[in-house]
């Protein structure tokens, strides 16, 4: 039986025990007080008739009395009975809704420690090959160790980007009240310089259009969001332009990045967002990223209550709309 299943019964066993407590409270008191009301209207009716005799001593309906204080005993019996049963069926059901949401929590810290332990063993296994296959070479020379030691700190800046996103990723809690703040979007233009440096490397063009609006917010998260998806898009482009639209939307900023890059495919659109999910031919293309990017800007908007939606065409470019109501 798993932890679940025995705090189930557990809780289960609590809920019976309250029920029944208050069940047969309850009875005993209605026990009681038909018994003695059955007792005293006998007794009228006896005096009423002139039924008693010596004092009171020859009880006529006393018979009568036991027989129906019996059948009560009968009835309360099997009611405590039905209690029972449909307490324990209802009492079990209970117990599994009010444990499922720290039961689907628990799975997913776990799944979430599995595939981190994962992603980590991947470059930790590089590095020891590496470092096994230099260490063994009879021959090896200085530039032989220089090459292994420069494919180790490349596979270390990886574990540390990962790391880094990781500890995101945990501090991003989608249900969590984030701190809220008043700003504006202007300060989204600091990152231009980095994206535009980005964006020139790669020779592609990088268009932004910030519209300055006061909104509240938590700055941290909005101005990584934007670069998440902003990464991304220069990642996956490799010819064009990558645009990034700021503007206001009824009660909603929204904030656009599109791009002309490869694209993403329709069936492959509902998983991008979820945890370590990588496109296969992102993959196959070599471009760095552990699939968290954009799972955690999925975090970062469900904790300001937005949403966010793409639109993609396979090879010709994709559109990332956020709407956050900030205002
Ligand atoms: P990463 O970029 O590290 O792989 P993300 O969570 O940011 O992880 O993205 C998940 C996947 O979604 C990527 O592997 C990529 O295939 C796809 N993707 C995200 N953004 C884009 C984009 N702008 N253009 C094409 N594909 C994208």
């Amino acid at each position: 039986m798993n932890i679940f299943e025995s705090a189930r019964i557990r809780l289960t066993l609590w809920y019976l025990l309250i029920i029944m407590t208050i069940s047969l409270t309850f009875s005993a008191f209605i026990y009681r007080s038909f018994s003695n009301e059955l007792t005293r209207r006998l007794e009228n009716i006896e005096t009423r008739l002139g039924l008693r005799e010596l004092g009171g001593q020859v009880r006529y309906f006393a018979q009568d009395i036991k027989d129906t204080r019996g059948a009560v005993l009968i009835v309360l019996f099997y009611t405590n009975g039905i209690i029972f049963i449909f307490s324990f069926a209802a009492g079990y059901v209970l117990a599994g809704k009010t444990l499922k949401p720290i039961e689907d929590a628990l799975d997913q810290q776990k799944r979430f420690v599995t595939d981190a332990s994962h992603e980590l063993k991947t470059p930790l296994a590089a590095m020891q090959i590496a470092t096994e296959v230099t260490l063994r070479n009879k021959q090896l020379t200085k530039s032989l160790a220089v090459l292994t030691l420069k494919e180790n700190l490349a596979e270390i800046e990886k574990m540390k980007n990962l790391s880094n996103n990781l500890l995101l990723l945990a501090k991003t809690n989608g249900n969590a009240r984030t701190t809220f703040e008043t700003f504006s979007t202007a300060e989204i233009k600091t990152l231009e310089p980095m994206f535009t440096k980005l964006a020139k490397q790669k020779k592609i063009k990088f268009v932004s259009t910030i519209k300055p609006l006061t909104i509240s917010a938590n700055k941290e998260s909005v101005l990584q969001l934007v670069s998440l998806l902003l990464d991304n898009a220069i990642k996956y482009t490799h010819r064009g332009t990558v645009r990034l639209g700021v503007l206001r939307s009824g009660r909603n900023l929204k904030i656009v990045v599109s791009d002309t890059g490869v694209g993403i495919k329709a069936n492959d659109v509902p998983k991008i967002f979820e945890r370590f999910y990588r496109v296969d031919s992102s993959r196959s293309k070599s471009v760095d990223g552990f699939g968290l990017g954009l799972s955690i800007a999925k975090k970062i908007v469900t904790s300001h209550n937005g949403d966010i939606k793409v639109t993609s065409i396979p090879t010709k470019g994709s559109t990332f709309t956020v709407l956050l109501p900030v205002f």
